[in-house]
């Protein structure tokens, strides 16, 4: 399919076997930035057959993945591709009843859903992440962590569906998920995820959740828009938010988007803020701390860069 087979941006939706799909969809609407321009298409299959059959339909067109778009900065202007969110992949499944302790979730599940529903079943593991936003699946490909723990050491498999030749879905297991700081190889869109937990007290659960998500609101500018951590920590002790906060960077803004003055590692879109905006102040940012202590930061936000993600 080649981009405009669909018909002209306008936003109207249509039912594709499983698959809603939508022309023109402004991406400022599925970011917690708040920013992105107009998707030529974005389509939320609701599973893994109607994501393979999405892709053969529109084979040939660049594709980008979202889940909750809360890690993400996308370009302002038109993004002429195919835009697959997981936003319709639902469903958390368990084997709890007979004495497990894995569940399988569906990736657009939110991270919150899922850590609501260990605390529920008495499964533990996941407490450190308690206040992530976002999906499972985004969870898992980006290795989200906190607290010591990246999500990764507690996948078990996930179901990946790889773009090349139209798609094929496979599961792969922890070993071969190729999980590292802030990322991971899946290699395609991940539609499904299995989790293996510990037994535990749904209370002390629930303790620690409730502890973890009040460190993160007490550090973390939680109530504006950011897209979370803009570069990784360096290796060694610093960590970014330190350097740019030593820097003397906290307040400093590129249009409406401003260093937040809570935690220096976290930009926030403080009214009407651009990708153009948020990427100078990410340049200004970076040749600072580099100018200063000869550190380069790298980004751990992801970008759709001409036809990746990266
Ligand atoms: C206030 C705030 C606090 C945050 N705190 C933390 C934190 O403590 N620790 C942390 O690690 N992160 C944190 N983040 C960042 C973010 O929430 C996490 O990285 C989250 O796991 C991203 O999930 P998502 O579904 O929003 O992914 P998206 O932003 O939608 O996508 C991120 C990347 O993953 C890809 N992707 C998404 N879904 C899939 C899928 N199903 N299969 C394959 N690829 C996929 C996208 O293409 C993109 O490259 C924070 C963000 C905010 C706004």
């Amino acid at each position: 399919m080649k981009a405009g087979q669909f018909g002209r941006a306008g936003g109207a939706g249509k039912e594709l076997k499983g698959a809603c799909v939508m022309f023109g969809e402004p991406m400022a609407n599925h970011t917690s930035l708040g920013i992105g321009g107009r998707a030529e298409i974005f389509a939320r299959p609701s599973d893994a057959e109607a994501l393979m059959r999405l892709l053969e339909y529109a084979s040939g067109m660049p594709v980008f993945l979202i889940g909750g778009g809360t890690n993400l900065l996308v370009p302002d202007g038109d993004i002429r591709a195919l835009v697959i969110s997981t936003q319709d992949m639902k469903g958390i499944k368990t084997d709890v009843p007979a004495g497990g302790t894995v569940i399988s979730v569906a990736a657009g599940e939110p991270l919150k859903k899922v850590l609501a529903f260990c605390m529920q079943n008495g499964l533990s593991g996941l407490e450190p992440l308690a206040g992530i936003p976002g999906s499972i699946g985004g969870a898992v490909a980006g290795n989200a962590g906190a607290n010591g723990l990246q999500i990764g050491a507690a996948v078990r498999s996930a179901l990946v569906v790889d773009f090349s030749g139209g798609g094929t879905a496979k599961t792969i297991s922890r070993e071969n998920l190729g999980f590292r700081y802030r990322g991971s190889s899946a290699g395609g869109l991940i539609t499904n995820v299995e989790l293996a937990l510990e037994k535990g007290e749904s209370q002390e659960i629930k303790k620690l959740m409730i502890k973890n998500f009040d460190m993160k609101k007490k550090t973390q500018p939680l109530a504006s828009r950011s897209a979370g951590c803009v570069f990784k920590n360096p290796e060694g002790k610093n960590s970014a938010g330190r350097l740019i906060e030593e820097a003397g960077l906290k307040g400093v803004r590129v249009g409406d988007i401003e260093v937040s003055r809570m935690h220096a590692n976290f930009f926030i879109n403080t009214g009407k803020g651009t990708a153009a905006d948020f990427a100078g102040l990410m340049d200004k940012v970076r040749g600072e701390v580099l100018r200063r202590y000869g550190v380069a930061l790298e980004p751990e936000i992801k970008m759709f860069l001409g036809e990746k993600c990266l």
